[in-house]
């Protein structure tokens, strides 16, 4: 690859990284990714002709670009250092939930493969990050994790939370001000007919969730 990008454009993992999130094996538009990265479509298109180049996508202009086997291997490899990271930060290193994401974006490209296996075996192996995503096993394979959004609930049925699906600060500290987290259990009680607010029980306290946050917590209907 010729040294003439700058410093601050998106490396191919990221590009992979960003593939994986929003199309996992289905195609995703350049345009789509372009807002994903930051970036214009021409950079874009031009990344993406060099990933065709190495085997990491299969890409036709105007159709998009899907992750290859191999791509997709690169990327949730990136994935499984980046969750772990998160975990890490949080169970060893006293960061709150809502800070370490930055900081594994960076970590995630300078650990080696070595590193990354002794990271899991001091965490014994963990299934799920602390914001319950999946963590890739070494395989490729994903460990299986409940996906009902809390918003589909109807009233008298109770979620297990699994996963909170946002990345923002904000709301993941907004959602652990109110004690949700994965393996908090979640009533609905009532649903506005307009607008879809919430009202919830959590641990006997009552709460009302925006329809939008609902939908940020996923999880397993347990009654
Ligand atoms: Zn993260």
């Amino acid at each position: 690859m010729p040294n003439t990008s700058t410093a601050l454009s998106p490396s191919v993992g990221d590009y992979l990284k960003a593939l994986w999130s929003i199309g996992k094996d289905e195609s995703v538009s350049t345009n789509d990714l372009a807002e994903r990265l930051g970036i214009s479509s021409a950079s874009v298109s031009s990344m993406l002709a060099k990933l065709k180049g190495s085997g990491l996508v299969h890409y036709q202009r105007y159709r998009g670009a899907r992750l290859s086997a191999k791509g997709r291997r690169e990327a949730l490899r990136l994935v499984r250092r980046h969750r772990l990271l998160e975990t890490f930060m949080i169970t060893h290193l006293d960061y709150s939930w809502d800070e370490v994401h930055e900081e594994a974006e960076t970590l995630e490209h300078a650990l080696s493969e070595r590193f990354t296996e002794r990271l899991a075996n001091l965490l014994d192996h963990p299934s799920h990050d602390p914001h319950g995503d999946p963590i890739p096993n070494t395989d490729g394979s994903l460990p299986d994790t409940p996906n009902t959004p809390l918003a589909k609930l109807e009233p008298g049925q109770t979620l297990e939370v699994a996963r909170l699906l946002s990345q923002s600060s904000e709301a993941l500290t907004y959602l652990a001000e109110l004690g949700i987290n994965p393996g908090t259990e979640i009533e609905v009680t009532v649903r506005e007919p307009v607008g879809g607010l919430l009202h919830v029980k959590i641990d006997g306290t009552e709460n009302a969730l925006s329809r939008e946050l609902a939908l940020l917590i996923e999880g397993r209907t347990i009654g």
